[in-house]
């Protein structure tokens, strides 16, 4: 098979801390065991310091790069490891820099290094972060292997072929040609395109417990699956590894493709029958679409990267769009896990709890911890935000034990009868001496384990089954009680609950909000859901209820508990114990009589065109339907104008209600959801259009506010006045 070298056998990774720990010999002797162990042609090892420079290269390692005057010591190792050109036919990988600004392992990455004579060789570079005791990331260790003679023989193999031998799809090289010659080609004809770059999430898992022949059979499932939902409206490949690719011509609605993308999700996430075992993986899914975020290739593939990486971060399992926020996103989520490092030393994380209550009696009868952090400079970042970044080293770890030290002891002030729950990573949850870290916390508190609970979501159903029931079997011999979180969301599959782990079901926020709209399957859903629970002996809580309406519903429906704004929003122990001190158990539900529809708020200034005039305004909040604008006055109701939301976003609204300076607006057409938590219109103006009207032709996704150049061409006379705006931090 032509691309062999990918899941050739290891080298050696050398693990930093195994190398301080277990050796304390002299320097010296060490020096001689790496020279020792480079002679036998094993490999070569090298070092960075914490900013990415190069700290360390062994003998070997600086013969073969023909550094004698060791020039490249302190050179950013991205100028001195260069990624490998997709076009060669290799497997796909994400680039170096990539990979180390994410600070996660390099696991047989392929780069190519000069020769000091010229010319260029290729190494397969196996490396991880160093974090010592204190957490602090400190460079990264990394071995490497010269496959030079072996990579110039596959990729010419793999130059000849367009398959991918695996699964029969087209190649990550003939991809590349499709997508390249599309893209020229109707640039002519000024047609669309949209990419989607898929990642299947917890792959590895199940390869490394299962073994590669499962995971090669896995993937052939995969393969299957895709095609089956994308027909022929598009092309799938693989692009190497467990990434593949769908190119879908002529596709420009983001609404149409949000849909496919989530009919991807999913079915690639129902569980798969390999060799008479089960296993079950998700997939997170980027899209881009040409011309508007990108014009040639390198640029929409770049675009689908960046949004499969947002739609990773989110939670896997789910899709995302590209957007020019995305881009800025990227580099604050990197500021933010050395932010959140500082305050996890300096202990800044807290908890607070809400109330789970009984809806019949409005008594309490446990607190969810939830972890709150305020930073000087950001102001309060969401654990939904900060989590994701924790994950990515071993943060979460220290974060994941802290709160669950904290809690325990907290709960000991409460009501005996009362219980704490605590949130569980699933990146903690399987980890090896989770167990152990819980039975510390329940000895250290002395609280009694019945009254701990631990809230799971789905998504530790991963790889192999089998070594996640281990687990769920320690934990129940210690006496805890279970949760599972998030349910219905991402993963669901009714299977789980059969296995009988679980105390407790959460009905996810995202039935219950609204649940009482008309046509809205969503209480059938909480019916079934309830039953179900009651059948296997499981609680039941709704999360999420913030008006008396949906209040009344799921206690209708049967739900044990509910959760949410409509009793509490989260406290701090402080005020829990102060009521308990006040002696009492009751928490009343206090409301508005109905649901609204979402609104997010925002300030932001976008423009509003009315006739021939372009005006400045501030977005109030947004919803799917309507919006609410300030910044101009003397706007009378029933007013025709379109909002121009920016990135070539324009909403054909009226005016349905006016204030002095503010104004509600009622879309003809309603938004969609962007897949990650936001709206955006289904369909752009196209830069092709704007072509046409003398704007240079562009991608949308520069951040260009491509109206503003029609303005400044069209001074025309305004009918309303506009008034000074300024945005907080916009
Ligand atoms: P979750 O476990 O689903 O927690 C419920 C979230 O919904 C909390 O947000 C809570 O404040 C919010 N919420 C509760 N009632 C309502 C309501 O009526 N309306 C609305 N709009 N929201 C409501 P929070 O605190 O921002 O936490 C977000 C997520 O962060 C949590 O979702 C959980 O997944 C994660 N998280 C929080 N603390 C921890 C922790 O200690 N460890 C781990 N691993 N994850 C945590
Ligand atoms: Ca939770
Ligand atoms: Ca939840």
């Amino acid at each position: 098979m032509p691309l062999g070298f990918l899941k050739s056998t290891r080298e050696p990774s050398r693990s930093a801390t195994e190398g301080q720990a277990g050796e304390r010999r002299a320097r010296p002797e060490r020096t001689a065991v790496l020279g020792e162990v480079e002679e036998l042609g094993v490999g070569m090892f090298w070092a960075t310091d914490e900013a990415g420079n190069l700290s360390f290269l062994s003998q070997r390692a600086i013969t073969e790069l023909g550094d004698t005057s060791g020039e490249l010591i302190g050179q950013p190792i991205t100028r001195v490891f260069s990624d490998v050109e997709p076009e060669a036919g290799a497997p796909a990988q994400r680039s170096l820099a990539f990979k180390m600004k994410a600070r996660s392992r390099l696991e047989e990455q392929i780069v190519a290094v000069p020769d000091g004579r010229g010319s260029t060789r290729w190494w397969r570079l196996n490396a991880r972060p160093l974090i010592d005791a204190a957490g602090t990331f400190k460079g990264y260790r990394g071995s490497a292997v010269d496959i030079s003679s072996q990579y110039a023989y596959e990729t010419q193999v793999a130059r000849q072929s367009q398959v991918d031998e695996l699964t029969g799809l087209a190649n990550r090289r003939k991809l590349n040609e499709r997508l390249t010659a599309m893209l020229a080609a109707f640039r002519v004809s000024q047609r669309s395109c949209a990419l989607m770059m898929l990642d299947l999430d917890r792959f590895k898992q199940v390869n490394d417990t299962m073994g590669h022949p499962a995971g090669d059979e896995l993937l052939k499932q995969v393969a299957e699956r895709l095609k089956s939902i994308v027909k022929d409206s598009g092309e799938v490949g693989r692009l190497g590894g467990d990434e593949f690719q769908v190119l879908l011509p002529d596709m420009d609605d983001r609404g149409t493709l949000g849909e496919l993308a989530n009919r991807i999700v999913q079915s690639l996430s129902q569980p798969y029958q390999i060799n008479g075992r089960r296993a079950i993986i998700g997939t997170s899914v980027g899209i881009a679409i040409a011309p508007y975020d990108g014009l040639e290739a390198d640029e929409l593939t770049g675009a689908a990267d960046m949004a499969l990486y947002s739609a990773k971060e989110t939670r896997g399992g789910t899709f995302c769009f590209f957007t020019s926020e995305l881009r800025e996103a990227a580099s604050k989520t990197a500021m933010l896990g050395d932010r959140l490092r500082d305050a996890v030393d300096r202990d800044e994380l807290k908890l607070a709890y809400q109330p789970l209550v009984d809806p019949v009696t409005n008594e309490v009868k446990c607190f969810e911890a939830l972890l709150r952090w305020h930073d000087s400079e950001e102001g309060d970042i969401s654990p939904a935000q900060f989590i994701p970044v924790a994950e990515n080293d071993d943060l979460i770890i220290r974060i994941g034990e802290m709160a669950l030290r904290q809690a325990c002891m907290d709960a000991l002030a409460w009501p005996e009868t009362i219980k704490v729950a605590v949130n569980v990573s699933a990146k903690q949850f399987v980890r090896p001496g989770y167990r152990k870290a819980v039975a510390a916390a329940l000895d250290a508190s002395g609280l009694s384990p019945g009254r701990l609970e631990l809230e799971i979501t789905e998504s530790v159903f991963a790889g192999d089954l089998e070594t996640v029931d281990a687990i769920f079997r320690d934990l129940k011999k210690l006496g805890v009680r279970l949760a599972l979180d998030d349910f219905g969301t991402g993963y669901s599959s009714l299977g789980y609950l059969k296995h009988g782990h679980f105390d407790k079901i959460k009905i996810d926020q995202s039935f219950v909000r609204g649940c009482t709209e008309n046509g809205d399957i969503n209480p059938a859903i909480i019916t079934a859901i309830v039953a179900l629970a009651k059948a296997l002996g499981m609680e039941t809580v709704a999360e999420g209820v913030e008006a008396m309406d949906e209040l009344n519903l799921v206690r209708e429906r049967g739900a044990d508990l509910v959760q949410g704004y409509i009793y509490s929003r989260p406290l701090t122990q402080d005020q829990v114990t102060q009521q308990f001190a006040e002696g009492s158990v009751i928490f009343r539900p206090s409301g508005p009589p109905r649901h609204r529809a979402e609104r997010i708020t925002i300030f932001r200034k976008v423009g509003l065109i009315h006739e021939d005039h372009y005006y400045d305004v501030i977005l109030r909040n947004l919803s799917k339907t309507g919006a609410r604008i300030t910044g101009l006055a003397g706007v009378p109701v029933g007013t025709d104008v379109v909002l121009d939301l920016g990135h070539g976003q324009l909403v054909v609204s009226k005016v349905v209600n006016a204030t002095e300076n503010s104004q509600g607006l009622h879309f003809e057409t309603p938004l969609i959801s962007d897949g990650c938590g936001g709206f955006m219109t289904r369909h752009r103006i196209s830069p092709y259009s704007l072509a046409e009207a003398g704007i240079p032709l562009a991608a949308l996704g520069a951040g260009a506010f491509p109206l503003a150049k029609w303005r400044e061409a069209n001074k025309t006379v305004p009918k309303f006045v506009q008034l000074e705006l300024s945005v907080p931090n916009a």
